[in-house]
């Protein structure tokens, strides 16, 4: 089992849904961010390009976030899910530097959060809050050791890319370019 995530960035709309879905359902407080959009122009006029991508913790393979915790509170869960264990956090912010992604932000009440892939859904067989609302369905959840699973099917048919894959973290969220 190895969860990870598809996001079709030729279908994403930019509308945002991802990111109240994600605040509503993990009670993000107000200000801050699991998920948020990224809008990249490339080119000179006329002849320009646009890419709206919904951006996440990517849930890497090989994780600087987890190796440099001194306390054990960010680690791996199964499916390589990684997370944060609120009450063993000491908010030193060593993790936040770790992160290629900038994809942890510290809560106001002193721990750090990030995106969780809403494992308390997924465990109930339901797909994150953000995969469940977007209105243009430009994400896939799903198995990726499974290769009949939606998400492996897209991802060997489709041109894909990960971010930043010179920073080696090994994403498992796939852009569909
Ligand atoms: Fe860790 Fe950042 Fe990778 Fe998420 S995106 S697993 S926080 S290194
Ligand atoms: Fe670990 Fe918390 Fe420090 Fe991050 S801020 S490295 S999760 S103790
Ligand atoms: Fe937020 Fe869940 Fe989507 Fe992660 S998977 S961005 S926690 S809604």
């Amino acid at each position: 089992m190895r969860y990870g995530m598809a996001i079709d960035t030729k279908k994403c709309v930019g509308c945002s849904d991802c990111v109240v879905a994600c605040q509503l359902e993990n009670h993000v407080p107000v200000g801050y961010a699991r998920d948020w959009i990224v809008e990249v122009t490339e080119g000179t006029f006329p002849n320009l390009s646009l890419e709206i991508r919904s951006e996440r913790c990517n849930h890497c393979d090989n994780t600087p976030c987890v190796r440099t915790c001194p306390t054990g509170a960010s680690h791996i869960i199964e499916g390589g899910i990684v997370k944060v264990t609120h009450n063993e956090c000491i908010g030193c912010g060593a993790c936040i530097q770790s992160c290629p992604y900038d994809a942890r932000y510290t809560h106001p009440e002193g721990y750090v959060d990030k995106c969780t892939f809403c494992d308390h859904r997924v465990k109930n067989g339901q797909d994150p809050a953000c995969v469940s609302v977007c209105p243009t369905h430009c994400m896939y959840f799903g198995d990726l050791d499974d290769p009949n699973s939606e998400i492996s099917k897209i991802v060997n048919r489709r041109k894909i890319k990960t971010l930043a894959p010179e920073a080696g973290t090994l994403p498992q969220i796939f852009y569909l370019v």
